[in-house]
Order: structure tokens, then sequence, then C-alpha cells
């Protein structure tokens, strides 16, 4: 069991790519245990690599709720393959403590990853659920794009991110995202 530090925003390995794992070594199998170890330490729904400053396209989900059993998901090599729809969704991050802002989404998204045996997978996650934000949150970190990159309104986002001590918004890092715009009819 290791619970490793979370980098929080502003430190730069939260925006640098990662990097595809070629083998799903014992390496990356303990990489994947100290993801597991260090959210659930931290009550967090999904922590992907880069949150604990290793630069490789790994993350770990957990969507259940308290009075369900544990539900583990591993994703290596992810990629969102279908993505439809658009939701609105407060988000936070583990490296944004206590920061939540809304963002825009994707309603569905079609995964394809490898799970934590090296076994090429399939998921389907619809309906703008926990799961189907969740995914597209931390497939985002393997690319250095954090959730206020999706932000409504940068000048809350600002707001919320002054009031617990983190850098502002980076406008330039803001996307832009006519597809969610028009389907959200903004
Ligand atoms: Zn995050």
């Amino acid at each position: 069991m290791a619970v490793k530090k979370i980098v929080t925003y502003g430190t730069p390995s939260l925006r640098e790519p990662s990097k595809e794992v070629h083998k799903v070594s014992s390496k990356i199998k303990t990489l994947v245990q100290d993801l597991f170890d260090t959210m659930y330490m931290n009550n967090g729904v999904g922590l992907a690599a880069p949150q604990i400053g290793v630069n490789l396209r790994v993350f770990v989900v957990d969507c259940s709720t308290a009075d369900e059993p544990l539900k583990p998901m591993v994703f290596i090599n992810p990629k969102i393959i279908k993505k439809e729809g658009a939701t609105l969704s407060q988000e936070g991050c583990l490296s944004f403590p206590d920061a939540y802002t809304e963002v825009k989404r994707y309603n569905d998204v079609m995964i394809k990853a490898l799970d934590r045996n090296g076994k090429p997978f399939v998921m389907e996650a619809k309906g703008g659920t926990l799961l189907a934000r969740c995914l597209q949150h931390e497939n985002d970190h393997l690319d250095g794009i954090l959730f206020i990159d999706h932000t409504t309104n940068r000048f809350e986002a600002d707001k919320v991110l002054s009031e617990h001590n983190l850098p502002p918004v980076e406008v330039d890092r803001i996307l832009d995202e006519p597809e969610l715009d028009k389907e959200l009819g903004k």
C-alpha cells in the first residue's frame, strides 16, 4: 500500500502529455495499486498517473456510491472512440482541492483501453452519468488537459480558484468546443 502525494494545479507535470505504456509490467501494476490507494485515501472517484507525478497513460476510476461494493476500474492507454450529446457538469479534481466549477462534457462516450492485465476492452458510459463524465475528465489528464479548460464561465472559475488559493485559469488553454456549445444552445 502506497499513498502518493497528489500534485496540485500549477505543477508543470499536470500540463505534460503522458507517454503510452508499452508493457503492463509489474512496475505498471504497482503504479495502478498506488493510484487506487491514493484515490481511495482522498475519497476521489478517479485519479490519473500525472496527478502523482508519473506521465504515463494510466488512470483509475471507482464511481460506486457509499452503499455499493467498490467498483475499481483500470484504464491503460485509453482512447475515447465515440462521443455524443452534451451535458453540464459541476466538477472538481483532486489536484484542485475543494474547488468546484461548471464544465461542458459529452453525454455519452465509448472508450477502449487495456485493463490491469493488459487485456483490451471497450466500455460505454451513457446519459451524462458520473462515470461518463469521469472517463472524460481522467482521459484528459493524460493529454495535459484540465477540467477548467472546459469551463462555461471563466470569471466564475477564476473566483473559485482564487478562493482556494489556486492559480487563475490559463485563458489560452480554454478549449474551443463548438460541437458542445451547439448542443447546449450556447
Ligand atoms: Zn482531475
